[in-house]
């Protein structure tokens, strides 16, 4: 798929569902203690009176976000820098000081000082506080952590940098004591992650061994190099753009509450990676404030597995509960024994629960839909990423088997929008008249889910809208030359132009700059201003 499909998978990761708390190691555990929370609390309000957002506790959410006042949509809620910031797991080697992808820089550079790999001579993170820091590259001259990178193969090295992130917290614990703090206060889900033997053993073995036995850090506990683990996975924010890609730990964000159709929507600044967070709709005092976990284009089952696996709870938002996903049919397969019959869970709570067709009551195992679901999944996958044919075979080959609003489908017509009128042979000014109107229709069907799913100002909202009025403006333009468009039908078409131009402006102008999104809302004010007063 398009890089731009992967950008639009940024999570957040925090798991409000399951009130597990332990305490180990040095670790501070202050959310295990109610009464600790609601003095907290209380101090914490009366401190930040002024802010859009309270935190609140409830047994079942543990701490969680609520709107301080009637909220505006696309009103800013927290604006932060990260307290860490590092490799995600099984990363590829990155800069340690940027963040950029190590794997395209063609020549090899190395820190001075500690002889770690670096992307250049004058990396802008060199010895700064989010980058290759002056006591981590200390540390590591110490350790002689750098011969551990000579030594690794090519598979070992993804488990070096992933370690590394979590060697950086615990060597804040000494470097950076407030922000130390801040980080031993979030979740780690030690007690459900020990009893997972598949995560446990893997992060003893690549973790936890390497950082104490291998690099010969004795200083920190089995435990607490687990606790920072499960922090890690709980708790981080994917961040970077424009080949960076790294994991960071947020103050405030990390309370946000799951749901899978969320309320807000985030970014991060392209070189510091603060992070912006905004409501997508207005928001009434007192609201439980919410972000997604998963990727919002996902079925039911799917993303419900993938929360269980990654943040260890099992969702039971609205939009999970509804097996018809608040009628968009984004998990619904067609009936082979019936016309028209829609298949659906039977409990869409319950992942073991049967599917069944609505019209004849022909049933088929949640076991085989996975089964099902997979093969499609893959298939989709290893489809040539910028091949429009492969995309629209696949979208015939299975027009008959899913819901055209099937989730598999909208990641096909999701890849269609952003192919049809960007690749080679493809451009927008040389597509015909029948690829421009499928160009559309694509742009409609997607933003008729993602307006449910992703309501308001979501970026993938404001790309859509961007995308859809490029192919109604050629559509137009073409039928006018072609005097196959009346004047009426012309003005009304251009209206719904102008309105997805400033729909798709006032998203995705708030971007960070330099973010290929915030180019997009420059080219939709340039689109405005040639389009004059329609
Ligand atoms: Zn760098
Ligand atoms: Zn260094
Ligand atoms: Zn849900
Ligand atoms: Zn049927």
């Amino acid at each position: 798929m398009p890089n731009s499909n992967k950008k639009s998978k940024k999570h957040k990761r925090k798991n409000h569902c399951d009130k597990n708390n332990d305490s180990t190691g040095n670790l501070a555990d202050l959310s295990s203690n109610e009464d600790d929370i609601n003095i907290m609390n209380e101090d914490f309000e009366k401190l930040q009176v002024d802010k859009p957002y309270q935190v609140k506790y409830s047994e079942i959410y543990g701490r969680y976000l609520v709107a301080s006042r009637d909220l505006k949509k696309g009103e800013k809620l927290i604006e932060t820098d990260a307290l860490v910031i590092g490799p995600c797991a099984e990363s590829l080697p990155l800069c340690l000081g940027c963040y950029v992808d190590l794997i395209n820089v063609p020549r090899k550079y190395y820190c001075p000082d500690c002889g770690w790999i670096l992307c250049q001579k004058n990396c802008p993170g060199y010895h700064t506080p989010h980058g290759h820091s002056e006591w981590e590259c200390q540390s590591f001259k110490e350790h002689n952590l750098a011969s551990f990178l000579l030594k690794c193969d090519e598979k070992d090295i993804r488990f070096i940098f992933e370690a590394i992130l979590s060697l950086r917290c615990l060597l804040m614990r000494q470097a950076e004591h407030d922000k130390w703090i801040k980080i031993s206060e979030m979740e780690s889900h030690n007690k459900i992650r020990r009893n997972i033997p598949t995560l446990w053993d893997r992060n003893q073995e690549l973790i936890v061994d390497r950082i104490r036995y291998q690099w010969g850090y004795k200083e920190f506990s089995e435990d607490e190099i687990h606790t920072i683990c499960g922090i890690l996975e709980v708790n981080s924010f994917e961040v970077g753009t424009n080949g960076c890609r790294a994991r960071a730990l947020f103050p405030e964000a990390y309370l946000i509450c799951h749901d899978c159709q969320p309320n807000t929507t985030h970014t991060d600044d392209t070189l510091t990676h603060k992070l912006h967070l905004r409501t997508t709709i207005p928001l009434k005092k007192g609201s439980t404030i919410t972000l997604s976990y998963s990727y919002t284009l996902q079925g039911t089952l799917k993303r419900r597995d993938h929360l269980h696996e990654s943040k260890f709870f099992w969702c039971t938002c609205n939009r999970c509960k509804d097996p018809t996903e608040l009628g968009t049919h984004a998990s619904t397969l067609l009936c082979p024994k019936c016309t028209n019959g829609f298949i659906l869970s039977t409990d869409s709570l319950n992942q073991d629960a049967d599917w069944k067709c609505k019209k004849c009551c022909y049933a088929v195992s949640g076991k085989s839909i996975l089964i099902l679901l997979d093969r499609l999944f893959d298939e989709l996958e290893v489809l040539d990423p910028n091949s429009i044919k492969d995309y629209e075979e696949y979208l015939k080959r299975y027009a008959n088997v899913l819901h055209q609003n099937h989730y598999l489908m909208l990641s096909a017509k999701h890849s269609l929008c952003q192919l049809i009128g960007r690749s080679d042979g493809f451009l927008i000014n040389e597509l015909n008249l029948s690829q421009l109107q499928r160009k559309e229709q694509y742009c409609r069907d997607l933003l008729a889910v993602v307006n449910v799913f992703e309501p308001g100002m979501s970026r993938l909202r404001g790309i859509i809208c961007y995308e859809m009025h490029a192919a109604m403006m050629m559509i137009i333009t073409r039928e006018f030359e072609n005097r196959t468009i009346n004047s009426n039908q012309l003005r009304s078409r251009l209206k719904e132009i102008v309105k997805l131009l400033h729909e798709s402006n006032d998203i995705l102008k708030i971007e960070p700059i330099g973010s290929p999104e915030y180019s997009m809302s420059l080219a939709a004010q340039d689109a405005l201003k040639k389009m004059g007063n329609i």
